[in-house]
């Protein structure tokens, strides 16, 4: 890494496992981008998931999966930091510290809590509650300065600048770095029912790492335009999922001409799904490709993980020693 990047970006996915277009097109696409210019930290967030999942059985392996497509898409070791959270404990540490300066009432007050506390009222703990201060101490661990985050996540990254200004205040200290929000636009990627984002709970989601055959049929029970009900009817793009996707994956002529044919029921829904699961495998087969390679390898995911962890341990660990001493803990 160069000190001509722009300035350092942290961001943090939980271990789905297998990542699927809208993983894809909202995040990963986005995070290889960014590697070219800021020096990059990609967190697996381990920690983070234990907040809600109920079993931790197929935790490993989701870590294992999510890094072998990210790795797969382009997600560059050389370039990026890639690493899982619970590998530098440091990250405990420093929400220790930060939960001292954080009031109660700010973190109940948070939006994102309201709807998990809705979303899953028989676990509400207090890693829920203290979700936003961990994932403070995720940036500021590694005084990330560039934070990528969809417009939903502002709230957490104002949280974590608060949480900077009431440490450095408390303890008369700079140690702790603002980080700036980077506001992505992530498109949002409807699922197969045209309904709900996509979204491995609901099922509604297409693998990167699919087959071919696999893909053609979840496209296949992709729902299109309700309005048109019978091979005749002219449909309407504007509202129909499958054309969105086409604008991802096809060319401009065949957008056009969907756009054009579906109006006046020139081209059947049928016919517009093959082509979008045609072209769609065909961007995805370099992907699968480069997936079946490193696969064919798993220590390699693990050793590059470690390697991630060692490079993003140095990081914490002088962040967290200059932090203890700006408290006046003992050494
Ligand atoms: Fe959707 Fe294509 Fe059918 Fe038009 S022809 S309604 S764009 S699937």
């Amino acid at each position: 890494m160069t000190n001509q990047k722009k300035g350092r970006v942290f961001s943090g996915a939980r271990p789905t496992g297998r990542q699927h277009l809208g993983n894809y097109l909202g995040a990963i696409q986005n995070y290889i981008a960014l590697q070219e210019d800021y020096e990059c930290l990609y967190c697996i967030v381990d920690l983070h998931a234990l907040t809600t999942v109920e079993t931790t059985q197929n935790l490993i392996q989701n870590v294992y999966e999510m890094a072998l497509d990210w790795l797969a898409a382009g997600i560059d070791p050389e370039k990026s930091i890639v690493f899982v959270q619970s590998h530098v404990p440091q990250v405990t540490e420093l929400h220790t510290y930060l939960s001292m300066v954080t009031p109660m009432g700010k973190l109940t007050d948070l939006p994102t809590f309201k709807e998990k506390v809705r979303q899953h009222p028989q676990n509400v703990n207090y890693g829920l509650l203290g979700y936003p201060v961990l994932m403070a101490a995720d940036i500021l661990l590694y005084k990330a300065d560039t934070v990528p985050v969809g417009i939903d996540q502002a709230p957490h990254i104002e949280f974590a600048r608060e949480t900077v200004r009431s440490f450095n205040y408390r303890y008369n200290t700079n140690v702790l770095v603002e980080p700036q929000m980077k506001a992505t636009e992530v498109p949002k990627v409807l699922g197969i029912d045209g309904q709900a984002k996509m979204s491995k709970s609901l099922n509604n989601h297409i693998e990167l790492a699919a087959t071919p055959e696999e893909t053609k049929a979840r496209v296949m029970q992709m729902v299109t335009d309700p309005q048109r009900v019978r091979r005749s009817d002219p449909g309407n793009p504007d509202i129909c999922n499958v054309f969105s996707l086409h604008k991802v994956f096809s060319s401009a002529e065949e957008v056009e001409h969907i756009n054009v044919e579906c109006r006046r029921a020139g081209i059947g829904c049928v016919q517009c799904k093959n082509l979008l699961a045609q072209n769609m495998n065909a961007h995805l087969s370099p992907f699968r490709a480069r997936r079946a390679e490193i696969a064919a390898h798993p220590d390699n995911v693990w050793d590059i993980l470690h390697t991630g962890r060692d490079r993003a341990r140095k990081i914490a660990e002088q962040t967290i020693t200059e932090v203890r001493l700006a408290i006046g803990l003992p050494s």
